[in-house]
């Protein structure tokens, strides 16, 4: 089953959106196979934002991923990582549409509430970076025979 990589920034956890995140992948059908709180260390952020940490925004983006706990998920379905960027909506939240995780609960760029890989191979990179193998929980949900045909 395709994977990605899921977290919600320190700006989610501290506004409390950590339960209505979950549940709208809940909802949607699709099914959380790892999960765990903690504060980035620097050599990870470095790692997980490597294609940015020449950009003008970088120091802080560094700051803000780093100012508090986020909430680290593995997440399992079909063609996810389209889905859940679908869900999660444009980068800048003044951009994103309504319905949408960021067009709903954040209003700048710069605390946009959730992280989602962005393509197959990014997200086979970044479980990789923040979860040992043995930190993915394989199991069946009930739902799955009703959601897949
Ligand atoms: N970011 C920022 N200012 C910018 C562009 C990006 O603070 O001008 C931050 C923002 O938190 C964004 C992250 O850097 O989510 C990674 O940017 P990317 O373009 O990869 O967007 P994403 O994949 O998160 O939508």
């Amino acid at each position: 089953m395709d994977r990605t990589f899921l977290m919600i920034k320190p700006d989610g956890v501290q506004r409390g959106l950590v339960g209505e995140i979950i549940a709208r992948f809940e909802k949607k059908g699709l099914k959380m196979v790892a999960g765990k709180f903690e504060t980035l260390p620097e050599d990870r952020v470095m790692e997980h934002y490597a294609e940015h940490t020449e950009k003008p925004f970088f120091a802080g983006l560094k700051a803000y991923i780093t100012s508090g706990p986020c909430f680290l998920m593995v997440w399992e379905g079909k063609n996810i990582v389209a889905i859940t960027r679908q869900m999660i909506g444009a980068t800048n939240p003044a951009e994103a549409a309504p319905g949408t995780i960021r067009g709903d609960c954040a209003m700048e760029i710069g605390m946009n509430v959730i992280h989602g890989s962005d393509s197959d191979e990014t997200a086979a990179r970044e479980i990789a970076i923040h979860f040992a193998p043995e930190e993915l929980i394989s199991y069946k949900r009930i739902d799955e025979t009703f959601l897949y045909e």
